[in-house]
């Protein structure tokens, strides 16, 4: 019998992993992946307070060591259901706890077009500090206008040859100052107004297909598509139970609390107006809290 059952191990879970050790608690993260959750893809975080020059991976590496080094217990398994009697069941075990906080993150959205997941692994990939290095002086496009794409297509432009952003409006949901900085380099071409309709190559990918808002079709020739159009959550596992909105994130009256006793919810897989690692490592710090409190009471 755990105290609390954390599920997912990205920023917002360990944080909450940390305050729950260090209040003593008998604390369980599973997660189905590796640790760090989608920051671990950010080749610099720049917004974060005190930390100016970190990498995603050695925020996540230092906060994972954190909690191990109190001992947290930490299983790689992936969740497949859990009931409301605080009963969390994996595809390996059964575990139950007095509460639980659901940290569970997002994942990458798909274009959901023909090849596309086909050549992942093969020119397309949701990654680019995982993958560009694969890219030296090649040809590559990224697809979409927030940070991400942004970001990936400024690190991209520093390894590849040349550097297409196509993004489906003209207004960038990314920081200017990225757009910027892209603007000023020679080996980036922005394609707006633009939407990717195909990818071509039966075992690599060869080239893509761009129709722009008028219809106008054009095939361009590149060696990898790095594709940052945003996540989605995953919470269908969660909705025998969970209330979830109509995208699939779940419901919180006050961004702690879910419609379950003693269930609570923390950082990208609630709904919620900002996604950042800073308002992830908040929710899992007052979920925890709250969480203490409660069993407590
Ligand atoms: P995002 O901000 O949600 O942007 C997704 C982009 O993909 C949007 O430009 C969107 O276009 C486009 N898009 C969505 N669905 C599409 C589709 N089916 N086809 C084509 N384009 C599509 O996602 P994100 O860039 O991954 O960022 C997520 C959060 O993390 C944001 O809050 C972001 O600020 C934050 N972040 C921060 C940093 C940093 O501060 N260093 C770095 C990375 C991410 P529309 O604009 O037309 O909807």
């Amino acid at each position: 019998m755990y105290d609390i059952i954390i599920v997912g191990a990205g920023p917002a879970g360990l944080t909450a992993a940390l305050y729950a050790l260090r209040a003593n608690k008998k604390v369980l993260v599973l997660e189905s992946k590796s640790y760090g959750g989608q920051i671990v893809n950010a080749s610099l975080v720049e917004n974060y307070p005190a930390l100016p020059n970190i990498s995603g991976f050695d925020f996540a590496t230092n906060l994972y060591n954190q909690v191990k080094d109190l001992n947290g217990e930490i299983k790689f398994e992936g969740v497949i259901r859990i009931e409301e009697d605080k009963t969390v069941i994996t595809h390996k075990n059964s575990y139950k706890a007095k509460a639980i906080i659901l940290a569970t993150g997002a994942e990458n959205r798909k274009l959901n077009i023909e090849n596309e997941e086909k050549l992942v692994g093969n020119g397309v990939s949701y990654c680019a500090t995982c993958d560009g290095n694969f890219y030296k002086n090649k040809t590559v496009a990224v697809n979409g206008g927030g940070n991400t794409a942004l970001e990936d297509a400024i690190y991209l432009s520093n390894i590849a040859k040349k550097v297409y952003l196509i993004h489906r409006r003209d207004i960038f949901r990314g920081e200017e100052k990225y757009l910027s900085e892209l603007k000023e380099k020679d080996n980036v071409e922005i394609i707006v107004n633009s939407t990717i309709t195909k990818l071509n190559g039966e075992n690599k990918l060869e080239s893509i297909e761009v129709k722009d808002n008028n219809d106008t079709k054009q095939t361009i020739e590149i060696d990898g598509l790095f594709i940052a159009i945003g996540q989605t959550p995953k919470n269908e596992i969660f909705s025998n139970i969970i209330e979830l909105d109509e995208k699939g994130y779940i419901k919180s009256h006050d961004g702690v609390h879910t419609n379950c006793d003693k269930i609570y919810v923390a950082g990208d897989t609630r709904v919620k107006e900002l996604r950042q690692l800073t308002t992830a490592v908040s929710d899992g710090s007052i979920a925890a809290t709250i969480a203490i409190k409660e069993m407590e009471d």
